[in-house]
């Protein structure tokens, strides 16, 4: 995944004309170890994205962002979604902030996800398309389900500019390898209308959760998709060769994968499976998880 050593990173970095990438250092997947949280800020008030860390450094990291944007008021805290390396700094923030003799601030999190949170965070639910105001910016939050069942991006758009200035994307793309899409948690066909939905809004910039901006952006969405559907077409090849149960269609396309990422692969598979059997291009002979599975003719 990692292609080589990766130039270093500055750690908050001004990526538009309103919004600001806070590099975190978290506990993730690999070959990350950080992951972004994104201020979005105008007029003197900010919304934060996925704060994943509150500890001294983050949180010195954080209060410069604050600084560094002229934010007087962090209004809200936004979820992409609610797996730990998102999440895990949204009490030490807000606890942080409410020393200082401020607001905690509202927090934001798709409906299908809010009961993941702790009992007392008292999330306000978003579902469908919803705008919030940050100053004069409008900021989308845009349902882009697939990595898991109720990811958000957020769309940040100005008044009387065409393309959308950028959009925080969670893990629905990284600027290079590939963000993990796993049965039951994710769902390929949702994450391949998820990439559709972004490419057709065109957004200048892409802010991922995990590593550097992506800047080409329509060329880096269609290589995401592209990468999927190779991996469907050698599942698609294993099914052909002979490869009937889960494990082996597995072992046929992941060849060589060490023996501890091989049941992330295996759910990878399986969401592939999936979606082809809902294509009707596949199906499932008998009941158990790890098939058969044959390809329909
Ligand atoms: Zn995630």
């Amino acid at each position: 995944m990692s292609g080589g050593a990766a130039a270093p990173q500055q750690k908050l970095e001004r990526l538009s004309a309103h919004l600001w990438r806070v590099e975190l250092p978290v506990h993730t997947l690999p070959p990350y170890d950080h992951t972004n949280a994104y201020l979005i800020a105008d007029a003197g008030v900010g919304l934060l994205v996925d704060p994943g860390a509150a500890d001294a450094e983050a949180l010195a990291l954080l209060d410069e962002a604050l600084a560094a944007a002229e934010v007087r008021l962090l209004k809200a805290i936004a979820l992409t979604h609610t797996h730990p390396d998102h999440v895990g700094g949204v009490e030490g923030l807000t606890a942080h902030l409410r020393a200082r003799g401020g607001d905690a601030p509202t927090l934001y999190v798709h409906a299908a996800e809010a009961d993941r949170l702790p009992e007392g965070w008292r999330p306000v639910r978003l579902q469908g398309e919803r705008t919030l105001m940050v100053g004069d910016v409008a900021v989308t939050c845009l349902e882009t389900p697939g990595h898991s069942p109720g990811h958000l991006s957020f769309l940040l758009r100005n008044a009387g500019e065409e393309r959308p200035e950028a959009a925080v994307v969670g893990d629905l793309a990284v600027a290079s390898g590939s963000v993990w899409v796993g049965h039951p948690e994710g769902d390929m066909a949702l994450y391949l209308a998820s990439l559709e939905r972004l490419r057709a809004l065109a957004p200048r910039v892409l802010a991922p959760g995990h590593g550097p901006a992506v800047v080409a952006v329509q060329k880096r969405l269609a290589e995401l998709a592209a990468h999927r559907l190779e991996r469907e077409a050698q599942v698609l090849a294993a099914l052909e060769g002979g490869a009937a149960s889960l494990s082996d269609v597995t072992a046929a396309v992941y060849r060589g994968v060490p023996d501890d990422v091989l049941g992330l692969a295996r759910q990878s598979v399986l969401a592939h499976l999936l979606k082809l059997m809902h294509e009707m291009r596949v199906m499932h002979l008998g009941d158990a998880e790890d098939g058969p599975y044959a390809l329909r003719t």
